[in-house]
């Protein structure tokens, strides 16, 4: 595989980051995931405009212009002849030299690394037939989950903490309510109506959520920005789950009980196809 770091493109093995980088150190940086099908960029002006922020609630500059990480996420894709797969995008606030918890000064440059994952057939996985399995685990990540940062070791220890109870993944609880997935914004649907936790620190703001609502909205479907309990979700008609890589997918069973009738639902399904569809068409 051919990877990106700063500026260079090399053979993966022989790319290298210092051990003082702070993302090494401090988990001082943020990511973004863009999905690829066809060889195309799903989203890709979505998840730059969610970079900037990123980068901006950190105070760090933003190394790149957007055409610059169009350029790079391309000739990733194209080198290793990506079809279906994703990129993954990390600007990290760079290597001081040295480990202290000030920031270094403005000459320090950002540490930018990108490398593409092949997934074929990432838009027919046969989950989205079958549907998730969810358990409910407590919330203890902190208070700026809407920054993208690399500080992942909690969702990690979520998703592990669903995989011996032998599901597909974990809803966060805060206070009673589902925050969202540990890589995806959760949803249900009642009596025609899909519900998703609204926008505020505490989530992040998915960029796949931003489609679909728009996409539900076109389609005259009704929509509430709430909290929900894991209660309401059990006693759903249908959930679902939206990100970047598993688009829209549907959910069937939460802490033990089937929502709904236990299989995928309508709407997640039609939503799905309407995402796919239309962010194909608009791929770059
Ligand atoms: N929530 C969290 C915690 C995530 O990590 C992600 C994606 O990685 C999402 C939601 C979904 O965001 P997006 O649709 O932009 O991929």
């Amino acid at each position: 595989r051919t990877v990106y770091v700063n500026g260079e493109y090399l053979p993966e093995d022989q790319a290298s980051v210092s051990i003082f980088d702070r993302g090494f150190l401090m988990a001082d940086g943020v990511y973004e995931v863009v999905s690829v099908l066809n060889g195309k960029l799903l989203d890709f002006d979505g998840h730059m405009a969610r970079l900037q922020r990123s980068l901006a609630a950190l105070e760090i500059a933003n190394p790149l212009a957007e055409n610059e990480y169009l350029d790079a996420h391309r000739a990733l894709v194209d080198r290793n002849a990506i079809s279906d797969g994703l990129v993954y995008l990390q600007v990290t606030r760079g290597n001081p030299g040295d480990r202290d918890f000030a920031y270094p000064s403005e000459d320090t440059p950002p540490t930018v690394v990108m490398f593409t994952q092949a997934k074929p057939g990432l838009a027919d996985a046969p989950a989205a037939t079958t549907g998730w399995k969810i358990v409910s685990v407590e919330d203890l990540r902190w208070g700026r989950r809407d920054i993208k940062t690399v500080q992942l070791l909690y969702p990690s220890m979520a998703k592990m903490e669903a995989k011996s109870r032998g599901a597909d993944d974990a809803w966060l609880t805060e206070d009673g309510f589902v925050t969202e997935g540990t890589s995806n914004n959760a949803y249900i649907v009642k009596d025609g109506v899909i519900v998703t936790r609204e926008l505020s620190h505490d989530i992040l703001h998915g960029i796949t959520r931003a489609a679909v609502l728009r996409f539900a909205a076109e389609a005259q479907m009704k929509v509430e920005e709430r909290s929900f309990t894991i209660a309401e979700a059990q006693e759903a008609d249908e959930a679902f789950v939206t990100s970047a890589s598993a688009f829209v997918m549907p959910v069937v069973e939460i802490d033990g009980k089937p929502v709904g009738t236990g299989k995928v639902g309508a709407i997640a399904t039609r939503l799905r196809e309407i995402y796919l569809e239309e962010s194909r068409k608009a791929a770059v």
